[in-house]
């Protein structure tokens, strides 16, 4: 059975509560029904307003990140049971703007991770390379070691999300051709199959760095690209969600495929 793909919005620090309320209305309207599921990651403040927004929507409320600790003196910090307490159902986890500017490292984000499933809901874990990696021909060797860090002592039953962002796509306008992204999934896959045997099928990865709506069909229809993380394009309507639209038909095409 084709996986049913997941568009997941990460919003960033973009957006202020009074910008946020009008465009979550709009974001409410969209539906993915079967072949598509849809996430909003606003920033924290914007959280409890969103969600209320989305509620008797088909759209589902992410965080952008948290705190590997349920609740203490950790000054600024949100916990994951905090996020539960909001309606969220996802926790993005180790975004390489949390590696690469707030120094998250593997153990880090697994730690996260942990914290995201004992309060009861999904992380979504982020793994890519940077243009050097790349160059060098160290981009599958760093994800597999980017999976096994962020998995350690996580049971295959525990709901996951991958996300594969090359670290030189995200944000830059550069795409990976969907050949690119697809090797990188394929070897996602492969790992998990390692990792976590039969569950290895289920888990839906995402691709992100720079997905727009003119290159989302063609990226969401290789075999292993289950949808995407968005960052900017996420922030204007009309374009996330021909995302969306895009998601379907992906779905689609691989429901065809295995039938
Ligand atoms: C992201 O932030 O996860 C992302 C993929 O950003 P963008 O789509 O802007 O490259």
């Amino acid at each position: 059975m084709a996986r049913r793909c997941f568009v997941a919005a990460n919003w960033k620090m973009n957006m202020t509560v009074s910008q946020a309320l009008p465009f979550a209305s709009q974001l409410a309207t969209l539906t993915g029904g079967e072949a598509a599921e849809i996430a909003i990651a606003p920033p924290f403040v914007a959280l409890l307003p969103v969600g209320q927004a989305l509620l008797s929507s088909g759209v589902a409320l992410a965080a952008q990140n948290c705190h590997a600790v349920s609740s203490g003196a950790y000054t600024g910090e949100v916990s994951a049971p905090m996020l539960a307490d909001v309606g969220c159902r996802y926790v993005i986890v180790g975004h390489s703007e949390r590696r690469q500017l707030f120094g998250e490292t593997d153990s880090l984000v697994n730690e996260k991770a942990k914290a995201v499933l004992a309060a009861g809901l999904c992380p979504i874990l982020c793994v890519g390379e940077t243009l050097e990696e790349r160059e060098q021909g160290k981009t599958l060797e760093l994800i597999s070691w980017q999976l096994q860090a962020g998995l350690a002592g996580i049971s295959h039953e525990s709901p996951m999300v991958i996300a594969y962002e090359p670290v030189w796509a995200i944000g830059t306008g550069k795409t990976a051709t969907s050949a690119q992204a697809q090797e990188v999934h394929a070897h996602i896959r492969e790992q998990l199959r390692k990792l976590w045997k039969e569950a290895a099928e289920q888990v839906r990865i995402l691709y992100g760095g720079s997905m727009k709506a003119s290159n989302a069909e063609d990226l969401m229809s290789q075999p292993d690209i289950d949808g995407g993380l968005v960052g900017g394009a996420s922030l204007q309507f009309v374009e996330f969600a021909a995302i969306v639209e895009a998601a379907k038909k992906a779905t689609g095409h691989k429901q065809q495929r295995n039938a």
